[in-house]
C-alpha cells in the first residue's frame, strides 16, 4: 500500500542534488521506528526553501544519508497569530504547543504571570514538540519560539502595531466575531488561576490591547488558546 512520505524538518539548505546526513536521533526514527530502507522517499522542509522530496541513500542505526531530488512545494509565508501563554504543567504545555502549531500559530511566547504555577519552561522540549507537530501537519515553517518574559515587561517588549487580544475570563470582553481580524494579532491566555486584578488593570491600560471573550463558559487555559486560534483562523479565512 502506498503511504504518504514521511515529512522531516531539517536545518540544512535544500537544493536539488544536495546530500544530507541526519543526526542519530532522526536516523533512529527512520530506521528503528518507521523501518525505512535505502530507496525510500521522504519529504523535507527547513522553513526557508519550501518542501522537497529526498531519497534515502545510506542507512544504519546511527546514521542516514539522503539525497534531495525535487521541490514539491515552494516556500509560502505562513502568517498567523502569536500565542502568548502562561506556562502550564508539563503535559498540558506539550498539548498546547502541539495544537497551537497545528492551528497555525506563527510564534509561541511563554509569559509568566502572578498565578502561573510552572516555574520555568523547557525551550528544548518546546522545540521538539513544535518540530514534530509541524512535520505532521504539513506546515512549511516552524512557529518562532520566543524566550519567556514576565507580564510586567510585556508593554516594553511589544510592537504596538500588532493588536493584542487578551483572553479575559470575566467574559465581558468583545466577542471574537466583532474583532478586526485583518492583521494577525497576539493572543494572550492567562494561567489556570486566571489573571490577577492588578494584571488585568495593567492589561486594560495597554493601547494595543483588546479584551476578548471566548463565550459564556469558563475554559481551561489550553482550551481558551485553541478556541481563540481556531476562531481567528475561521474569521480571517486562513485557508
Ligand atoms: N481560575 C480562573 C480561570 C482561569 S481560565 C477563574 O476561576 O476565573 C485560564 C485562562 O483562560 C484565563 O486567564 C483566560 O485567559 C482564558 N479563558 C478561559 N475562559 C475564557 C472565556 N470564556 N473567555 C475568554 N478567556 C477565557
Amino acid at each position: 500500500m502506498a503511504r504518504t512520505p514521511t515529512r522531516l524538518y531539517v536545518t540544512d539548505d535544500l537544493t536539488a542534488g544536495q546530500s544530507i546526513s541526519l543526526p542519530p536521533s532522526q536516523a533512529h526514527y527512520l530506521h528503528g521506528v518507521l523501518r525505512l530502507s535505502p530507496g525510500d522517499s521522504l519529504h523535507l522542509f527547513n522553513g526557508r526553501e519550501g518542501e522537497w522530496l529526498a531519497e534515502l541513500r545510506d542507512m544504519s542505526k546511527k546514521q542516514a544519508r539522503l539525497e534531495v531530488t525535487t521541490q514539491t512545494r515552494p516556500q509560502m509565508p505562513e502568517p498567523g497569530p502569536w500565542l502568548l501563554f502562561a506556562p502550564l504543567k508539563k503535559d498540558r504545555t506539550d498539548f498546547l504547543v502541539e495544537k497551537a502549531t497545528e492551528l497555525g500559530a506563527a510564534a509561541l511566547w511563554p509569559v509568566f504571570t502572578r498565578h502561573t504555577v510552572a516555574a520555568r519552561v523547557n525551550q528544548e522540549r518546546l522545540r521538539a514538540q513544535v518540530i514534530e507537530a509541524a512535520e505532521q501537519c504539513g506546515r512549511l515553517t516552524l512557529p518562532e519560539l520566543i524566550p519567556p518574559l514576565t507580564l510586567n515587561n510585556l508593554e516594553r517588549a511589544w510592537d504596538p502595531a500588532r493588536p493584542l487580544w487578551i483572553a479575559d475570563e470575566s467574559r465581558t470582553g468583545t466577542p471574537l466575531k466583532d474583532l478586526d481580524v485583518s492583521a494577525a494579532p497576539g493572543i494572550l491566555i492567562g494561567p489556570e488561576g486566571g489573571f490577577a486584578e492588578a494584571e488585568l488593570d495593567l492589561l486594560r491600560r495597554l493601547p494595543f490591547a483588546v479584551r476578548v471573550s471566548l463565550g459564556p463558559r469558563l475554559l481551561r487555559a489550553e482550551t481558551a488558546a485553541l478556541a481563540a486560534l481556531a476562531g481567528w483562523q475561521a474569521l480571517a479565512d486562513d485557508q
